[in-house]
């Protein structure tokens, strides 16, 4: 088996799906939008790295570091990373990540996650609404 998430984008899309609650230091249950299951995501101290009792997270084993990417993984670092405004995109190619001129962190699995603040739209002030209604 590979060890390198190639289909990086489509798994970050996945983890949409995903509901993320946290349930202690560190630890997140999981609920799969696919499947229904909840799956148990422990970030490490540093918040790098992920663990994951899903059956990719638990057969990376000693080769990784048991570093897992999977979509749940990748949900809570999107978790994580709302909570401070931001927004997580996912990279299987780390140049492409550092091209982004964001944070990066390389979670494992050959994916590297980048995130930027959500932007938000300024607000158009009276005047120009008022142009852009013919008035
Ligand atoms: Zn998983």
């Amino acid at each position: 088996m590979s060890n390198q998430i190639q289909n990086t984008q489509e798994v970050h899309n996945r983890s949409d799906l995903h509901k993320v609650t946290p349930s202690g230091y560190n630890v997140f249950d999981v609920q799969s939008g696919v499947s229904g299951k909840t799956y148990k995501v422990v970030i490490s101290h540093d918040r790098t790295s992920a663990t994951c009792n899903c059956k990719w997270g638990t057969t990376r084993g000693r080769m990784t570091g048991w570093k897992s990417a999977c979509a749940h993984a990748q949900s809570v670092f999107e978790f994580l990373a709302n909570q401070d405004g931001r927004t997580v995109s996912a990279w299987n190619n780390p140049d492409a990540a550092s091209r982004q001129h964001r944070p990066t962190i390389k979670i494992g699995d050959g994916v590297t996650l980048t995130s930027r603040k959500v932007f938000e739209k300024p607000r158009k002030s009276e005047a120009q609404l008022l142009i852009e209604l013919g008035y």
